[in-house]
């Protein structure tokens, strides 16, 4: 593992951003000189690989630069300052970001694991980059994993789903996501993910011939038709396997294990796809979802169908945009580019703009002084399953599962929850505390004279700022 496995995946970066690149290289391989990993390879490797996780993810140089310098700090006799002056100031701060997250020191294990947590949680708030730093640095831990005691195993991989499968869900990286998920996995159950694996091998060789033949036909279609395109095949993690066994499904049930994906260019092309699809293969109404007009709430997009192949086989078809699909791929980091500007500002204001998680954690964090409320609370109010419900106009809201139509209401506007008197959902008339269901259709009803929010409502909410809201109210 070289420089030049870095490089390869540098094609997008211009030569300037390359050079400061390779400079961030020597300066972290002669500070680790003489460090060894457990693996017995040299030190360097593992931000090297780091590096090439955050430059697979089209991650801006700065944080290519700090994925490489990111264990200077802890590990050498380097500082901030002297970062600060070799490189810049960005640079430093999101090398000494990702070193603090790990540097605290609390009486006990437990006051320190919960204050780390939060650390680890909040700086999104800050500079989410120092968070997909983390990830990375994490994945690379995680892909080497086998050179650490069984006990070290086993408490990374639970560290890994506790807290960085959530963070990589939120900010939307998904591959990052399911590779986090299924190395997890992979140390946690080692037998139950061998057989999983081993099933889902059997499956991909059992469908080559039909998914090909698919593709062959679609191939021929959008050439026909002039559409512009790109397809490949998706098969699902052995995680999300793994998740919907446990729920209680059989492997013939789950439609997406194999599913192909079609990219094109234009986002009108994505509905003319589906209906050439759709003529040549007969779909199952109630699978379709449009993702393109009600995109996911981590900003997701896709069209997806599941139809009947050869052999009445069921696949899954997914039918984006280029550009959906690179949000899909690298998450938060596709809103940078280089025209942009500065690539922090770029990312804070896509995830106070576009992200619902983010208003929710700042609230979380304003109101929880405790490390462990607060890390409770996010792992039940963000970290959990969620219900994704619709207002009158079709926007889509996300919530924890149990939110009442109280938590509904103060997520919308705080005067919406504070004159609530009833709420309307899919028709029928339901009274404050009703427990929202996944695909609801909301509208509060509102009274200005309304005595304002009761005291049990509290009882009722689950969401800390409808909460809030409900105990400031007439102060
Ligand atoms: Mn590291």
């Amino acid at each position: 593992m070289t420089f030049n496995d870095l490089l390869k995946l540098l094609n997008d970066y211009s030569l300037e951003e390359i050079a400061k690149i390779k400079k961030a290289y020597s300066y972290a391989q002669e500070l680790h000189k003489g460090q060894v990993r457990q693996s017995g390879e040299e030190y360097i490797t593992h931000p090297l690989n780091v590096a090439m996780i955050l430059a697979d993810m089209h991650a801006d140089t700065d944080t290519i630069c700090a994925g490489l310098l990111h264990d200077t700090l802890e590990d050498t006799d380097t500082t901030k300052e002297e970062i600060a002056q070799e490189f810049n100031k960005e640079v430093a701060n999101l090398v000494d970001g990702v070193t603090k997250i790990s540097r605290l020191n609390f009486s006990s294990k437990t006051d320190q694991n919960m204050a780390n947590t939060r650390k680890i949680i909040t700086s999104i708030t800050n500079d989410v980059r120092i968070i997909i730093i983390k990830l990375a640095d994490r994945l690379h831990n995680m892909r080497t994993l086998m050179f650490k005691t069984e006990f070290k195993q086993k408490e990374n991989a639970m560290e890994t789903m506790d807290i960085f499968v959530p963070l990589a869900y939120c900010i939307g990286a998904y591959s990052l996501k399911s590779e986090l998920e299924d190395l997890s996995l992979k140390y946690l159950y080692p037998l139950k993910y061998q057989k999983i694996k081993e099933i889902k091998l059997k499956i991909e060789e059992e469908s080559k011939n039909c998914l090909n033949e698919m593709l062959i036909m679609i191939k021929d279609i959008l050439n026909k038709e002039n559409i512009p395109y790109e397809v490949r095949i998706r098969t699902k993690n052995i995680y999300g396997i793994y998740k919907k066994l446990e729920q209680g499904h059989k492997i013939s049930d789950i439609h997406d294990l194999l599913a192909i994906k079609i990219m094109t260019l234009e986002l009108l092309d994505c509905y003319r796809i589906l209906g050439l699809v759709h003529q040549k293969y007969h779909p199952i109404n109630y699978r379709f979802k449009d993702y393109i007009s009600n995109p996911k709430t981590n900003m997701y997009q896709s069209l997806h169908t599941t139809v009947f192949g050869p052999n009445d086989r069921l696949v899954q078809m997914q039918i984006r945009t280029l550009d959906m699909d690179k949000i899909d791929t690298y998450g938060l980091s596709a809103y940078w580019d280089i025209n942009k500007g500065n690539a922090r500002n770029v990312m804070q204001e896509n995830l106070k703009n576009k992200y619902q998680f983010f208003k929710s954690l700042l609230e979380i964090n304003k109101v929880f002084g405790d490390n462990q409320e607060f890390v409770r609370q996010v792992k039940s109010e963000l970290f959990t399953d969620k219900i994704y419900v619709y207002t009158p106009k079709g926007d889509i809201i996300e919530l924890p599962k149990g939110a009442t139509t109280i938590d509904f209401a103060y997520k919308i506007h705080t005067d919406l929850g504070n004159t609530m008197v009833y709420a309307i959902v899919n028709d029928t008339i339901v009274k404050p505390d009703y427990v929202l269901q996944n695909k609801d259709r909301v509208r509060i009803i509102t009274d200005v004279m309304s005595f304002g929010p009761r005291e049990e409502w509290l009882d009722k909410a689950i969401t800390t700022k409808a909460r809030r809201k409900i105990k400031e109210f007439g102060k």
